[in-house]
């Protein structure tokens, strides 16, 4: 279920993506004397704010998901998001501000929306020099919000008072879960605050060590290093057992799975979490030369980081009795997977590709997953069905041996269907 629901999460991402990651990024304000001579405010931090508009004599409030000015002033909490851009939510809610359609032009509605992970949902805020900020535009910092009919995105301009906020700190951000960091800081786990009733602090501490281990893996087979730090928010129900967004360094993870997953997890030796390592396998997939199908991609690469490191990890079908350390995985996936002559099954897609390991090691895998990182741009715009004949004849290339002819004709076939358009 999940990985069916994941996939058409990743179809609409990858529509956008590029988009996003193309775009540049202005500095949120200039420092040093110009500032302080102008007087202006200070940079803003995570934290619960209110947002005033002097020139209206209002506060930004949310009535259902629409923006309005109110005289009563609402809380807004302001989150860092990977890219040093905010998100800002509606407090007590999970809706944030957010373009209406993605549809970046001169008065375009704002309203509150579910995470879509998208960068318009992103924004810089700037400060004025009258002690006043402006909200940006994330995906173009030449818009802002503003009012009109309605709060609106608006063309920036300096000298108008109504586009320009007071933003005055209510609090700072309660920690409402259980946190706990790699000793390198790349890793952060959120967890629901009574996890430990389940899983030592200890193992939790462990846990994090490995899935940093498992990141620095993943880089050294893909050179591919899409965020510096991974947060897995692991403390509140999600949609989705597990998943994750373009452009966003978070995994999220079901509260009430994580706590069944890791009590499982506690049961066996070495385990490093299969549902963790899956989701840290799409980041370093998305966008990518060698992504033709998410699910085969990131799987193959879990398989790799178990081999590598001499560890184990279980996909969440099973249940605590079983493990697999390393290359036996494959079993795992065996066990899960059908034919694929017919109907395309992601698991014995993998296997396949782990039986063709077997004859001819991972190198051949890392030199194309190297090479496929080296000439990216060259590849990016290359459909899945192309991105996966790329990945075979890079295989055979490096391998010396005839990968094409491992698949029949049918499963071949399945294949290309899978993949991405
Ligand atoms: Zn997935």
């Amino acid at each position: 279920m999940l990985k069916k629901k994941n996939l058409i999460l990743l179809f609409a991402a990858m529509l956008f993506l590029f988009a996003a990651c193309a775009e540049n990024e202005q500095p949120a304000v200039s420092g040093g004397e110009v500032a302080a001579e102008n007087k202006t405010a200070e940079d803003i931090t995570p934290g619960i704010y209110v947002f005033y508009n002097e020139e209206k004599n209002a506060y930004l409030s949310a009535e259902g998901r629409k923006l309005i000015l109110s005289e009563t002033p609402q809380n807004w909490v302001i989150k860092e998001n990977c890219n040093k851009k905010f998100h800002i939510y509606a407090e007590n809610t999970e809706l944030l501000l957010d373009i209406d359609n993605a549809f970046i032009n001169e008065g375009t509605e704002i309203k509150i929306w579910e995470f879509t992970g998208y960068d318009v949902q992103t924004w810089n805020i700037e400060a004025n020099n009258n002690s006043a900020y402006s909200v940006l535009c994330g995906a173009d910092n030449s818009f802002c919000l503003g009012f009109g009919e309605g709060a609106q995105l608006q063309k920036r301009d300096k000298g108008n008072l109504s586009q320009e906020w007071k933003l005055i700190r209510v609090a700072d951000l309660e920690k409402n879960y259980y946190s706990c960091s790699s000793s390198g800081g790349i890793i952060e786990l959120q967890l629901p605050l009574d996890i430990t009733e389940v899983i030592s602090e200890e193992r939790i501490a462990d846990w994090a060590e490995n899935l940093e281990k498992a990141y620095y893996t993943f880089y050294e087979l893909t050179n591919h290093k899409p965020y510096e730090t991974i947060v897995v928010e692991a403390y509140k129900p999600a949609q989705y057992i597990g998943y994750v967004y373009p452009n966003s360094n978070v995994i999220h993870i079901d509260c009430d799975f994580i706590r069944e997953d890791l009590e499982k997890m506690t049961l066996r030796e070495s385990d490093w979490n299969f549902c963790a390592l899956h989701e840290m396998g799409h980041m370093f997939d998305f966008d990518m030369p060698w992504n033709f199908e998410a699910e085969a991609m990131t799987d193959l690469k879990v398989a790799y980081v178990l081999e590598v490191n001499g560890v184990s990890a279980v996909p969440s079908e099973f249940d605590a009795s079983y493990n697999f350390y390393g290359k036996n995985i494959m079993e795992a996936y065996g066990m899960l997977g059908s034919d694929f002559s017919k109907t395309y099954n992601v698991y014995a897609c993998v296997r396949r590709f782990l039986e063709i390991k077997e004859e001819i090691g991972w190198e051949p895998f890392v030199k194309t997953f190297h090479y496929l990182k080296e000439n990216e741009s060259e590849y990016s715009d290359l459909s899945g069905s192309q991105k996966f004949e790329n990945f075979i004849d890079l295989l055979s290339l490096y391998s010396g041996s005839y990968i094409r002819n491992e698949f029949s004709q049918s499963e071949w076939q399945c294949i290309i269907d899978a993949a991405f358009k």
